[in-house]
């Protein structure tokens, strides 16, 4: 089957009950067993539950791996899968990711035991000099949030391989289809189907997908002993979403481009992050590991907090929030929303200034959109 073809049927055959063609929403907490001993697969909604399974199903299909797993929340996923470790292990991330997940390294985990170190997302070289005899995972998230900075995910592959380590790559950003890290040589894909595989800004979610039977049976094991699992709507709603994803990366790429394109060349922009521009540093890369440069655009303007503050103020299409990968625009100001956990010296360091403005394009016309930046970049 096709990409676009799996988002529609993947996991999701026609009701055999009833033919119903959409999954239902199976809102029960507990099934009906037939004699003690015997059930019908199915047994209690944290350990199993229909509407969650077609979920689970269908991103396993979409990232060319054999599992999939759904959580109540992007973070939640990722804390399964640290999970896997244990006390005195060692993981080596990149330096540029999403706060929250820079929070859950530092401020929950650290504290069990964990050893957490950052190596230069643009390089793997990086990477392998920051492995140490107890590296067990290698943490990776590409194109990374809010910089676009690009991860070789075939050359993290292999030295995930000779050192032993488990490669997970958070591809939230690009969806599986712009990319597909398993085909690379990751061993876990992780998503916040908050953004654009739900795509609508109307539900939290978080998804797995896992190579390896070994490692699905510890994750899946998690999932069900710690029960941080979405509940059949939630599914249901990110299910819906996901049919529509090839043609919405289509518009926001378009999208992306353009204002790119635009803010290129803005006297107040000092600088554009896209990594579908050929200046972007990691444009060859992106170029040969993805199939497309994907929908999120970050700038800096030339002047700072004063300037992007009046900026965010004139804005009417685009809405100043959290969160991303929505059919409507939104814009965001990394330094105090996303990234806040981010200590502001280790913010700086990582280029997440004053005056950076990050966009997630909406699916809107183009022209509107340009408008809006247009008016309130004056
Ligand atoms: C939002 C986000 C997360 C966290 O997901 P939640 O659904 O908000 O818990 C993780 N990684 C990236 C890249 C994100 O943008």
């Amino acid at each position: 089957m096709k990409f676009e073809t799996k988002l529609i049927h993947a996991g999701q055959e026609a009701d055999k009950q009833t033919g119903s063609v959409n999954v239902p929403v199976y809102q029960t907490a507990t099934y009906k067993q037939d004699a003690i001993g015997r059930d019908r697969g199915w047994e209690y909604s944290r350990t199993g539950n229909p509407t969650r399974k077609a979920l689970e199903d269908c991103i396993a299909a979409l990232e060319s791996a054999k599992y999939g797993l759904a959580f109540a929340s992007g973070l939640a996923a990722e804390t399964a899968v640290l999970n896997l470790l244990k006390k005195g292990d060692h993981v080596v991330a990149g330096d540029d990711m999403y706060g929250g997940t820079y929070r859950l390294f530092e401020k929950v985990f650290r504290k069990w035991g964990l050893e957490i170190s950052y190596a230069d997302s643009r390089n793997p070289a990086s990477f392998k000099k920051a492995l140490r005899r107890n590296t067990r995972l290698i943490w990776a998230e590409t194109p990374t949030n809010p910089l676009l900075n690009i991860t070789d995910i075939a050359a993290l592959g292999e030295i995930a391989k000779k050192a032993k380590a488990i490669l997970i790559v958070d591809n939230t950003f690009a969806t599986p289809y712009f990319q597909r890290p398993i085909e690379l040589g990751a061993d876990i894909v992780v998503h916040s189907s908050t953004k654009y595989l739900g795509g609508h800004s109307d539900v939290i979610g978080g998804l797995l997908a896992v190579a390896d039977a070994e490692l699905y049976e510890g994750l899946k094991f998690y999932q069900n002993a710690a029960g941080a699992v979405p509940g059949p709507w939630d599914a249901w709603l990110t299910l819906r979403g996901i049919k529509t994803l090839a043609a919405r990366m289509k518009a926001h790429e378009i999208n992306a481009f353009e204002i790119a394109a635009f803010l290129a060349g803005h006297p107040a922009v000092s600088k554009v992050y896209y990594p579908g521009l050929t200046t972007h540093p990691g444009h060859r890369l992106a170029d040969r590991q993805m199939s497309g440069f994907g929908g999120m655009v970050s700038f800096e303007l030339k002047g700072g907090k004063g300037p992007a503050e009046e900026f965010f103020k004139k804005l009417k299409i685009f809405t100043l929030a959290e969160s991303l990968g929505g059919v409507e625009s939104l814009a965001c100001y990394p330094a105090t929303m996303t990234h806040a956990s981010i200590p502001e010296k280790e913010r700086v360091k990582r280029a997440i200034t004053a005056a950076l403005v990050r966009l997630s394009p909406g699916i809107e016309n183009s022209d509107d959109l340009i408008k809006d930046l247009e008016r309130a970049l004056k």
